[in-house]
């Protein structure tokens, strides 16, 4: 092993080789900005054009070390584990329906079965859109679930009829979250054999209703629309999983480059598709559900969910007040990370003091300068403690700004920019109440309704002047 610290020696940052990791659902060959970025920092040789690049690992987490350019594992030279992981995702399909334990509940699984569970700690985690990018994200609010019940009897179908009374029937936050829990795991309970014949059923019939000649799909409501347009590309992705029928139990959101959400521990969420930057603890402990060919832990999943309604609060970051719109920090409610996005614009310099905690920083697009040495977007840097500030220069003549995300451990707890919603989100509990809320959720602090919202980042029409540039 190195002499610890032996990072405190070093002025500058310390260029990574961050590991790659192909699943399922990456996108393949060089449309992946993982694949991209693996290349440019040498975690691989060559892309090939049929594997899914699908997430780059920057860290010390033992299941994807980074290594120096000398081969060092970064962990060596830290001393010690980084307490957060940062990640680069690229989703072409969805990741499975899943949700983090927190840490009462990642200890016990881990010391009941350590090799479904591998790590005892919590894994908390925040996204920050690099493009455009659909998720599942929370519970509906039961008023939803009882709406799309009634409309889609091949839902209803996979459900008791206690759940759907019980669903009907809630008036009061208690019952309201009694009732939300009934409901999943119900459907989470159902028989593969009638869960599987009315999603093909579903399907059929939804299929038929997306087809222009068919009147009724025009004057339903956009939520509505888009909410069955999710089930048939989730059931294209993942044929006869019953886990396509995912959106009628979640929130269905669309999330702008710069934007980003926080998903605390116990909150069920799926990743659908797009590119983000993602931090969290240092933790790969997974509770999955569905939309996945690896290990399901239906029972765990049902008993650990908060159930509370509603989604996170999408989150555009604040500004760092002393270097302008040059920075924008996202903060979560935790104290293992932060994430910074640093701006750089041709001919503008940049002077960033060490916050005084070990930081990983990634180019993420455009070129420029690093304490005098040129950077180019992909590569990975560890930033000791002891380099007491790092110096951005784009020339003048650059075509458009650098662009760099850094990730350290939380300096601006007292502060965070990623406020959940009301109850959203914490331990797993139903002590807490349903905040009420309108039909359905609108994200951004409700001010604009999400499917508009989303038509227009399709279109490329969204007030961008009001949004981080990435
Ligand atoms: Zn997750």
């Amino acid at each position: 092993m190195a002499e610890v610290p032996e990072y405190n020696n070093r002025k500058s940052v310390v260029p990574l080789v961050p590991s790659a990791k192909d699943y399922a659902w990456g996108i393949r060959g060089m449309d992946s900005r993982v694949a991209r970025y693996a290349l440019e920092s040498k975690s691989i040789d060559e892309v090939d054009p049929d594997t899914p690049y699908a997430e780059l690992w920057i860290g010390t987490h033992p299941k994807g070390p980074s290594k120096l350019k000398s081969g060092e594992d970064l962990r060596d030279v830290v001393g010690e584990d980084l307490p957060f992981l940062f990640k680069v995702l690229s989703a072409g399909k969805a990741l499975s329906i899943q949700a983090h334990p927190d840490k009462e509940l990642a200890a016990r699984l881990n010391s009941e079965n350590p090799n479904a569970y591998g790590d005892d700690n919590h894994k908390p985690e925040m996204a920050i859109a690099l493009t455009p990018f659909e998720a599942m994200c929370g519970f509906r609010q039961i008023e939803e679930i009882a709406f799309l019940i009634k409309k889609h009897p091949e839902f209803a179908a996979c459900l008791s009829q206690e759940a759907k009374l019980a669903t009907f029937l809630a008036q009061d936050p208690d019952s309201q979250k009694d009732a939300l829990q009934k409901v999943f795991s119900s459907f989470m309970q159902c028989d593969a054999t009638v869960s599987s014949k009315n999603l093909a059923l579903l399907l059929l019939r939804l299929q038929a209703e997306q087809s222009k000649f068919h009147r009724h799909p025009h004057d339903e409501p956009a939520w509505e629309r888009k909410c069955s347009r999710a089930v048939l590309r989730l059931a294209q992705q993942f044929p006869g999983d019953a886990g396509a029928m995912a959106p009628f139990f979640l929130n269905y959101l669309l999330i702008a480059p710069g934007e980003s959400f926080f998903m605390a521990a116990n909150e069920p969420h799926a990743y659908v598709a797009g590119e983000i930057i993602e931090c969290m603890a240092c933790s790969d402990n997974v509770v999955r559900a569905g939309l996945t060919p690896k290990f399901k832990d239906v029972d765990n999943l049902v008993e650990m969910l908060t159930y509370s309604m509603g989604g996170p609060t999408i989150d555009a970051g604040a500004y760092m007040e002393e270097t302008g719109s040059k920075v924008i920090r996202y903060t979560p409610p935790v104290p293992e990370f932060e994430v910074m996005m640093l701006h750089i614009n041709p001919g503008e310099t940049l002077n960033y003091k060490n916050p005084g905690v070990p930081g990983i920083l990634i180019i993420l697009e455009g070129s420029g300068e690093l304490d005098g040495k040129l950077v180019r977007p992909g590569r990975s840097y560890f930033w000791p403690t002891d380099s007491p500030e790092l110096e951005f220069v784009v020339a003048k003549d650059r075509r458009g700004p650098m662009k760099v995300a850094l990730a350290h451990k939380n300096c601006h707890l007292h502060s965070p920019t990623a406020i959940n919603r009301m109850n959203f989100g914490g331990a797993s509990s139903r002590r807490t109440s349903v905040p009420p809320s309108p039909l359905p959720y609108m994200g951004l602090g409700n001010t604009t309704p999400s499917f508009e919202r989303e038509e227009a980042i399709k279109d490329g029409a969204l007030d961008h002047a009001k949004m981080p540039k990435l």
